[in-house]
């Protein structure tokens, strides 16, 4: 394995049982104790101790399908609390960029740091530790040259003793044993076709010749490839999204002030998170919506609201004002903004009947199904900008620019090498 050629590592920090592990940093008695924490209404579980996996209380399981098992073993069923989970997100996060300004959050409980590091090993260890001393949360921590690989070794972590593992692309013999539907962003029906190629493991994917993966999969599938040669190309957008929370967050181009523009660059996340919520055949309950200036600066301003939605839903205008409200009770004036950014939480499938306590259910769901199904068909038609909210904005000054950024040479049809004769 050699450390010498790459310039960086991609750390990612995954918090072990997330929602269970807030419950047990401030109540001790649910230590080494089966508990599980349920979704909205109480109806299934969602996240598990160990000790409640040890005695086969499935994830997604509701609730009356268990209470067997709930009275034998006496287990601790807690209704979320996503006031404190968002809080203790946000801690664990602080922490975490004290190791690296260059963070990325990926969901609730994940997030992505790039470090330059010689050995990645030791220091995953003490992020590990001060994440634990500073909140209470064990992580497991994975490591790798490129996201997929960090991804993939984050899944060895957590069944590792010490909670870290590193992968690097020159690691064959672990390589061998991951099966290619584990690697990120590979699903059944990808990994059903690649089997009819003998493709059977992220070795073989690895391997696999470039151009048949591109003619008989797709570009997508030729990046994941790379990045388990340790070859970086996998961009923000096409990153998989966690299923558990779905966020949306981006740095502006330039420091944002005014309001105006927050809520333009919010409705646009909003309207990108909801349209993977739809996606994944999903609808959410709680709405997080967070703000931050630069760390770096003097007057160090961050805070988020959580708010919850009458019904859960998919539909991104009601998201969109509940979000805007949301960020009106954390703005101030007078900082210079960095970022917003959304989390959609409390997700659960869309099939199941929607329903507040009272047994009230929106009754303008199926108006709103259609619209959404119109506008999602254009998108998916003519293009992600083909249409948006007016609230997203027009000339949308706030966003990254790209402009140094250098064509997509291999990946991209419309950014191939332009040779004039
Ligand atoms: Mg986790």
């Amino acid at each position: 394995m050699s450390f010498t050629r790459h310039k960086h590592w991609y750390f990612l920090i995954d918090c072990n049982q997330f929602f269970v592990s807030c419950e047990q940093a401030f109540n001790p008695k649910l230590m080494k104790a089966p508990t599980v924490v349920l979704s909205n209404n109480d109806g299934c579980v969602v996240s598990r101790s160990q000790e409640a996996k040890n005695i086969g209380i499935p994830m997604g399981a509701p609730l009356f399908q268990i209470l067997d098992l709930v009275k034998r073993h006496n287990v601790n069923t807690l209704s979320s609390n996503f006031e404190l989970y968002g809080d203790m997100s946000l801690r664990v996060m602080q922490t975490l960029s004290l190791f690296s300004p260059d963070i990325e959050e990926y969901s609730i409980d994940e997030a992505f740091l790039k470090i330059t590091e010689d050995d990645p090993i030791i220091l995953a260890k003490q992020i590990k530790n001060t994440v634990h001393k500073h909140t209470g949360i064990p992580v497991s921590v994975g490591i790798g040259q490129t996201k997929t690989l960090a991804k993939v070794a984050s899944d060895i972590a957590k069944k590792e003793k010490d909670g870290v593992f590193l992968l690097s692309g020159d690691a064959d013999i672990e390589l061998k044993k991951i099966p290619v539907i584990d690697i990120w962003g590979v699903g059944k029906n990808i990994a059903a076709g690649l089997k009819s190629y003998q493709i059977y493991t992220a070795f073989d994917l690895k391997n696999a010749d470039d151009s048949y993966i591109r003619q008989k999969f797709s570009v997508v599938l030729l990046r994941t490839a790379l990045e388990l040669r340790g070859i970086e190309c996998l961009s923000f957008d096409e990153i998989p999204k966690s299923k558990k929370s779905i966020t949306c967050s981006k740095s502006f181009g330039r420091p944002v002030t005014e309001i105006k523009e927050l809520d333009e660059a919010l409705s646009s996340y909003t309207s990108r998170a909801t349209g993977r919520l739809r996606k994944d055949g999903s609808v959410a309950k709680v709405v997080h919506v967070f703000l931050t200036t630069s760390r770096f600066k003097e007057d160090f301003y961050y805070n988020y609201q959580i708010l919850t939605l009458p019904f859960p839903s998919d539909y991104t205008p009601d998201i969109i004002r509940c979000a805007k409200n949301a960020l009106r009770k954390i703005f101030i004036e007078g900082y210079s903004y960095k970022k917003v950014g959304i989390t959609l939480l409390d997700i659960s499938p869309k099939h199941t009947p929607q329903s507040d306590f009272f047994d009230n259910v929106d009754k303008d769901t199926g108006k709103k199904n259609k619209v959404m199904m119109v506008i999602d068909s254009i998108k998916d038609k003519m293009g992600k900008n083909s249409i948006y909210f007016a609230s997203e904005g027009i000339q949308k000054d706030w966003e990254a620019k790209k402009e140094l950024c250098s064509p997509k040479y291999t990946t991209r049809w419309d950014e191939l090498l332009k040779i004039k004769i």
